[in-house]
């Protein structure tokens, strides 16, 4: 029973009964409406074109290209098959620079088609790759610059955009969470050579699994689209090295009823933002990403910085939110630097990430999506709260709990 002297005593770390029966995720799938999913999935088996460049594929091909503003979108299998095309058509070679701050994937793709991953710091603002820090970085051996827009918002890809162009180095963008976002009345799709996409199915947008890569040069979009398909450019005909990467026609069946909600979703991601910022704004050592005029946001994640002034650390406050069965999550943790194989390759340089680090450190993403709904976020907001009002009890409870 929550008491009004020993309030902490509600808290499921202290013993209370969690407040949630069903977990919360921090990416439960945008579903879409499963009548018209399932009637597109018939009329798939109706024709018996599974893959291989399907109408339903060609035709979420063109409805993305389209709301991002692009003359090309080439559908994937998966994002980080988009980004291992991407990093081999854009012609990258010898080290690639990107941040470490990222998903893993991003890494891996450069490191998967025999490159070297230089990672450079970010800035503390909004935790994305910082161009001044990649101008330093840059020698005769840099190949190609990947950026990453995170957390549903674009990174200084104007800026990186004229770094490339001076040095004449391909750029490809990560855009796994950017869709629809944009920069400087600029869609996310058009800037670098490329922009990759992700359809995962905890992205705003899901295939179940799923990516594309989105450009306005014709020549690259060719490539890309040999590549994808074993080089085939014709019945019994290899022009390229190539591999299978294609999307097939259930996934885009799935791209498309999802996108016909794209505005609910999107709505829904906003509000849930709004609520998270009205119930935990001016909560003491509690930070939360900055809004810029000149960019449009998906609203995506609900990240949460837990400063070194906040009461408790960010890992206690993560078990106190799993308690209660509110999946929180450290996304990017430790860093792709502090991962293998990265670590060992390039121990020299695990010292020289300092706003890496210290973001890392910070980040907790709290559960949104069409899953989660308003009062659920009120009631996350007050675990919070009461947890932090009262650190010193819930210390002791999380120490006692370790100890069982
Ligand atoms: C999800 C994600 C990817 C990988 O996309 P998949 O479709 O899961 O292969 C790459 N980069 C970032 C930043 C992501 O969030």
């Amino acid at each position: 029973m929550p008491s009004a002297t020993e309030p902490w005593r509600s808290l499921a770390v202290c013993g209370g009964t969690p407040s949630f029966r069903e977990p919360l995720h921090v990416g439960r799938p945008n579903q879409g409406e499963r009548r018209r999913f399932l009637t597109r999935v018939n009329d798939i088996l109706d024709r018996r074109w599974l893959t291989n460049d399907g109408v339903y594929v060609r035709e979420f091909e063109a409805a993305i290209a389209d709301l991002h503003s692009v003359r090309h979108c080439v559908a994937t299998s998966s994002g980080t098959v988009g980004l291992e095309l991407a990093v081999r058509a854009t012609g990258m070679r010898g080290e690639v620079i990107l941040p470490s701050f990222t998903f893993i994937a991003t890494a891996h793709a450069v490191a998967w088609q025999g490159l070297v991953p230089v990672f450079c710091d970010i800035e503390p603002i909004g935790h994305h790759i910082d161009p001044a820090l990649v101008e330093r970085l840059v020698t005769h051996k840099t190949g190609g610059v990947i950026g990453v827009h995170i957390w549903g918002r674009p990174c200084d890809a104007v800026a990186l955009e004229a770094l490339c162009q001076r040095r004449g180095l391909p750029l490809v963008f990560d855009a796994a969470h950017a869709l629809g976002c944009s920069l400087d009345q600029r869609m996310i799709g058009g800037f670098g050579d490329c922009e990759v996409l992700s359809f995962h199915a905890t992205k705003v947008l899901n295939t179940l699994e799923g990516g594309a890569v989105l450009t306005n040069n014709d020549e690259l979009a060719g490539r890309l689209r040999l590549m994808r398909n074993f080089g085939f450019r014709g019945l019994d005909d290899v022009g390229h090295m190539g591999t299978n990467g294609k999307m097939n026609e259930v996934a885009a069946a799935m791209g498309l009823t999802v996108l016909e909600d794209l505005e609910r979703i999107l709505a829904v991601n906003r509000a849930n933002d709004e609520c998270y910022r009205a119930g935990l704004g001016g909560v003491p050592g509690l930070g939360f990403l900055p809004f810029e005029a000149n960019e449009r946001r998906n609203h995506q994640y609900i990240v949460v910085l837990v400063r070194p002034e906040a009461a408790l650390i960010r890992d206690e406050l993560m078990a106190v939110l799993h308690a209660e069965n509110v999946l929180a999550r450290r996304y990017f943790y430790p860093g792709c630097h502090r991962m293998e194989p990265y670590v060992s390759a390039t121990k020299r340089r695990t010292d020289l990430l300092p706003i890496t680090d210290e973001v890392a450190r910070q980040v907790l993403l709290l559960p949104t999506g069409t899953a989660v709904s308003t009062d659920d976020i009120g009631r996350i907001c007050e675990i919070v709260r009461l947890a932090l009002d009262t650190a010193h009890k819930v210390r002791s409870c999380l120490v006692a709990g370790d100890k069982e």
